[in-house]
């Protein structure tokens, strides 16, 4: 069978019209360099060129309008650059005048007087008279249709349109390419029977009508089923990664043991909620089963996800195995040793931690304990990733936060043992279903939803920068009761010396309010050294200083329960996820917590509404899906090297209906045939090897 179509396949260059210097240009602007990729490069809307105008309702327009209207006058006025030229032109309703700053000597070759033409541009009032200024033109020849149609416009850079390629040029280029398109260069990649269960219409239709749409139904026709056939190859790469993700074998951890056991009995400082029991349930399924676990962990900042891990950790020593927890900075890594050596202390277990900072005969010591087998538990930064880090018999790998580990780093760990061991991703960055569908989609996901109970709610506020005094008087209140603050400061530019004068000015104006004879008060930010930073930082958690200036070093996870306060100051530069994750750091006390949202007086729309959301909506959930309705997908951690951004047509928000047709239709096709062997899939096979769908990669 012939898949690979040669006209679809030819290079662009050799299109009539292209030629290789504007064929490079297509491929490096637009990444078109086949026949084929022009095909795809989809109008991103339409102007509506269906209705006609009267001159007398132009101005009434709030867009621009079409008139059909003839030439009564031609005028070139004025010399050098005031020089333009004007077409009055009349209907039966009354008279108007075109006018052209440039192009001055095309226009008058092609409009004369008594011309009847179709204009198209947005009309305004100018000195008592209608006008358009720079309108389209085209000439009527009395045949209705002309001028009767959806317009695509599609994108296109600056570059190219310096050397002559616009929207106009290449919806020429495209009408000349389709005219020579058949259905026999045209492969179907979707099996036919999810085309008949979905009623798709064919691929050479669909093409046709995305570039040369009759009326409206046709685009939300055509649209659907691209839409449709980009999420089904999506969806199947990404299904056919998780299928053998669970091919792989790993180890069985047979029994709940003895460690696991006297914890849970007696040691368990609280009840677990049903949600964590829920997940670890699943996790305990899971690494049953004779092949690797690969699991996320989604739940809010402080819904108890350390317990689950603790547990599951338990669960590997008592199979006999090694566990290590990894988080993504030293101060995390630290807050994790000492929580978690302390709560494991009553059991005969050795917790250690390995970092970055810990050098020399210590570390020596570590690698050799975990060569040995005689280290159980060990906790670090992803200095455990190095090849370096031999482990006994490693069973599971705790990943915290995860986003802040590449892939590759991660893969590292598969190496670690003859079999790889169970990874349990953990992250308190929530995201919206659809996308745990795409991005974790070849993950197992566990969530949990409730919070542990008793938590006192937050408080968020917004002040402006006039309130600020009543806001410093409200932080000194809360300090005399015995509470410390957070105040962050945003990362204004993509220049850390910017940001740093910028936190500076900040930390004198805080000074000011806050009196160093009075108060103490402990700055972190990227520019010091590390150690520096962990000195301050542990001056904060130790009660010592009274208020942390930060800038947003302070690491997702940080725990420091006496902290009340978190003041996030411009913050309408901050995103929605990272507000949330800032909040969380306050509210884990037993203390009333406070968010205080400064912001300049003017907000844009998105500010304004960044920020209410966050006044209103204390759920992460919630909080991720306004994020991704307000920034779109392609901005949302991780997302970009997930290749999510690439998709041509579909739009992971508002098609999401789409999305789960398309996922469903993909492991329909799957259970049956899991190789995609059969006759009836061989065109999506030959598509899935010829084309390398981008980044729908493993997590581990
Ligand atoms: P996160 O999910 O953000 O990592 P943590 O695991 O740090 O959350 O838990 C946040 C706080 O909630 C910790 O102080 C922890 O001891 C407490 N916690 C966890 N689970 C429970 C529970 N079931 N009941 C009461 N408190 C809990
Ligand atoms: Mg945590």
């Amino acid at each position: 069978m012939n898949f690979a179509s040669n006209l679809l396949n030819t290079p662009i260059e050799y299109l009539k019209g292209v030629g290789p210097q504007k064929g490079d240009l297509l491929r490096k602007e637009l990444a078109i360099s086949k026949y084929g990729d022009l095909l795809n490069h989809y109008p991103f809307r339409y102007v509506d060129k269906t209705k006609f105008t009267k001159i007398n309702m132009a101005l009434q327009s709030m867009e621009a309008v079409q008139i059909i209207a003839r030439v009564i006058q031609i005028e070139t006025i004025g010399e050098g650059f005031k020089k333009r030229h004007v077409i009055t032109v009349r209907d039966d309703t009354g008279e108007m005048e075109l006018v052209w700053f440039q192009s001055i000597a095309w226009i008058q070759k092609f409009i004369f007087l008594a011309d009847v033409i179709i204009l198209f541009g947005k009309a305004n009032a100018f000195n008592g008279s209608v006008s358009i200024t720079h309108p389209e033109v085209e000439k009527y020849d009395g045949n209705k249709t002309i001028g009767n149609k959806l317009e695509p416009v599609y994108n296109c850079t600056e570059k190219l349109k310096a050397r002559g390629i616009n929207s106009k040029i290449i919806l020429k280029l495209i009408e000349a390419l389709l005219a020579q398109v058949s259905a026999n260069d045209i492969v179907e990649n979707i099996p036919s029977k999810i085309c008949q269960e979905y009623n798709l219409q064919g691929k050479l239709q669909a093409l046709q009508n995305i570039h040369f749409p009759k009326n409206s139904a046709d685009i939300s026709e055509a649209q659907y089923r691209l839409k449709f056939e980009e999420l089904f190859i999506m969806q199947i790469s990404i299904c056919k990664t998780k299928l053998n993700n669970s091919k792989n074998k790993g180890f069985i951890f047979e029994k709940v043991g003895e460690y696991f056991n006297n914890f849970y009995n007696n040691y368990l400082p609280f009840t677990l909620t049903n949600d964590q029991k829920k997940v670890i349930k699943e996790i305990r399924v899971n690494t049953q089963t004779a092949c690797q676990m690969n699991r996320l962990l989604q739940g809010d900042v402080g819904s108890g996800k350390t317990m689950v891990a603790i547990l599951s950790m338990l669960l590997a020593l008592d199979n006999n195995f090694q566990a290590c927890l990894v988080a993504p900075t030293e101060i995390l890594s630290q807050q994790h040793f000492a929580g978690i050596k302390e709560i494991l202390e009553p059991l005969n277990i050795s917790v250690k931690i390995l970092t970055g900072a810990i050098k020399g005969k210590e570390r020596k010591q570590i690698l050799q304990e975990l060569a040995e087998g005689t280290l159980n538990i060990v906790i670090g930064t992803h200095a455990l990733f190095e090849e370096k880090v031999i482990f006994k018999n490693i069973g599971l790998a705790v990943i915290d936060e995860q986003h802040r580990f590449g892939v590759a780093q991660r893969a590292k760990l598969w190496s670690k043992n003859i079999l790889p061991p169970h990874i349990l991703v953990m992250t308190a960055t929530p995201i919206p279903r659809t996308l745990a569908m795409t991005i974790y989609g070849d993950l197992d996901v566990s969530t949990i939803t409730h919070l542990p109970p008793g938590r006192q709610a937050i408080q968020t506020v917004h002040r402006h920068h006039m309130q600020r005094a009543s806001v410093m008087e409200f932080i000194k209140e809360q300090i005399k009761l015995g509470r410390q603050a957070y105040i962050v400061y945003p990362l204004i530019e993509e220049s850390e010396k910017l940001d740093y004068e910028n936190l500076m000015q900040g930390y004198e104006q805080v000074k000011i309010f806050f009196s160093e004879h009075s108060y103490k008060i402990a700055m972190v930010h990227g520019r010091q050294t590390s150690e520096e930073r962990e000195t301050n930082m542990q001056r904060f958690i130790n009660g010592e200083a009274n208020i942390l200036v930060a800038t947003t070093v302070i690491e997702v996870g940080v725990n420091v329960p006496n902290a009340s306060i978190m003041l996030i100051e411009s913050s309408e530069r901050f995103g929605l996820s990272q507000m949330h994750q800032l909040r969380g750091r306050v509210g884990r006390g037993s203390e009333k917590s406070y968010c205080i949202l400064m912001t300049g007086d003017k907000l844009s729309k998105d500010g304004k509404e960044r920020i209410q959301t966050m006044v209103q909506e204390i759920n992460g959930f919630k909080i991720s899906e306004k994020d991704l309705e307000l920034r779109g997908p392609g901005e949302i951690n991780g997302l970009k090297q997930s290749g999510v951004a690439n998709l041509k047509i579909a739009d992971l928000v508002a098609d999401v209906h789409i999305l789960q047709q398309a996922r469903e239709s993909a492991l329909q096709i799957l259970q049956q045939d899991a190789s995609l062997q059969l006759p009836e899939n061989a065109a999506l096979q030959n598509y899935m090897q010829q084309n390398t769908v981008q980044g729908w990669g493993k997590i581990s």
